[in-house]
């Protein structure tokens, strides 16, 4: 079968390579969709460390192909999504149920072979049923949005809240789709891309700013005329130190910030200490997925969240190797690797 091989810090390459056999407990599934992250090009980068070789993508959606023995409530022919992190149940942290936090944590295209390929090994544990015959590329999506969710569990949105999300990637689309669901009135998402702005307002953002047009002090004056005195939460989902330093400043009192971007290792950011305190401001983190992946699975196959304008193109291996490689274009959100 094909499969897109990382082999070392910035070598990535299309191999053929041995179709695997399932093993005890395991599905081979046939890979419908696989998703193009920004951690994967990171992990080619060598920015987090990954175990090469190894086939990357963990974003994938596909058909079972194959069961190994004792595989009990999947058969061949069932459409299905893969949670890509894999807890190994014994560490103090799996005792505690924070599975994401597991100390042995392994991941699916990252630490093991993943989804840019023909076929994908998945582990009974990990995988969640879509209705048979959906669309994989929307399949696709479930990975990203169970972060998303967990993001949202955390923050605890309330009825009648307002938000403020920074960033308008894919993620800050999903976040704003989850903040209508739970209820927010207000969803104010800040981007500087103007093609995302007005994907943001098809998707449930009632306003949208570029961040652009101005100063910090300009940004934070923009956000207060249309909320006055803040949100009750900004969700940071740009992973950039700007985005980071905002986020408190646009919380109203009493309000939280959330965490969701990733910023480099050992990148600092300015905060004030004692706004966060005399305002009473929370400072939030989520981290991937813990038991969010068949809420994602869902959400998405009753088509409460939408994914299909979230899907910028559809490629083949060859092009998956190289959009993996560079930089993704502006505007895109999601590059779709279709074997
Ligand atoms: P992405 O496509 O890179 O989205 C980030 C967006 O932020 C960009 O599209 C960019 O759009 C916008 N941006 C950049 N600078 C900005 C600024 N100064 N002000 C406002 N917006 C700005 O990435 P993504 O896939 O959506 O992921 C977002 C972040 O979440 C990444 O850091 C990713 O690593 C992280 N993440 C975290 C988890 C988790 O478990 N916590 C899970 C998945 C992803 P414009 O060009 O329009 O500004
Ligand atoms: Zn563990």
């Amino acid at each position: 079968m094909r499969a897109i091989r990382l082999e070392g810090v910035g070598r990535l390459a299309l191999r053929e390579v041995e179709t695997p056999v399932p093993g005890a407990g395991e599905l081979l599934v046939r890979v419908g969709a696989c998703g193009i992250c920004g951690t994967d090009r990171h992990l080619l980068r060598g920015e987090f460390p990954a175990a090469p070789p190894v086939t990357l993508g963990h974003e994938f959606a596909g058909t079972v192909e194959a069961v190994g023995p004792g595989v009990a409530a999947f058969a061949p022919g069932m459409t299905v999504t893969g949670d890509p992190n894999i807890a190994c149940g014994r560490c103090p942290e799996c005792h505690r149920g924070r599975v994401h936090l597991c100390r042995n944590l392994r991941a699916i295209g990252i630490h093991r072979d993943g989804g840019f390929a023909d076929y994908v090994l998945l582990p009974e544990g990990q995988a969640h049923r879509l209705p048979d015959g959906f669309d994989p590329v929307h399949g696709a999506f479930t990975e990203p949005l169970a972060c998303c969710i967990h993001g949202m569990d955390i923050a605890a949105i309330r009825p009648g809240e307002t938000v403020v999300v920074l960033g308008g990637g894919l993620i800050g689309l999903l976040v704003v789709q989850l903040a209508r669901l739970a209820g927010a009135t207000r969803i104010v998402l800040v981007t500087r891309s103007a093609e995302k702005r007005v994907l943001a307002e098809r998707l449930g953002a009632t306003e949208t700013v570029d961040p652009a047009t101005g100063s910090v002090e300009d940004l934070v004056a923009g956000v207060h005329g249309l909320l006055p005195g803040g949100a009750d939460l900004v969700v940071e989902a740009a992973g950039v130190r700007d985005t980071v330093e905002q986020a408190p400043r646009l919380a109203a009192r009493g309000g939280r910030v959330l965490l969701l971007g990733v910023l480099p290792q050992g990148e600092k950011v300015e905060i004030e200490p004692f706004d966060l305190l005399f305002r009473e401001v929370r400072f939030l983190t989520s981290f991937v997925n813990p038991f969010t992946h068949a809420r994602a699975a869902a959400l998405i196959a009753s088509g409460a969240i939408h994914v299909k304008p979230l899907v910028s193109r559809r490629i083949g291996f060859e092009e998956g190797v190289a959009a993996i490689s560079n930089k993704a274009p502006g505007g895109e959100i999601r590059a779709i690797v279709v074997p």
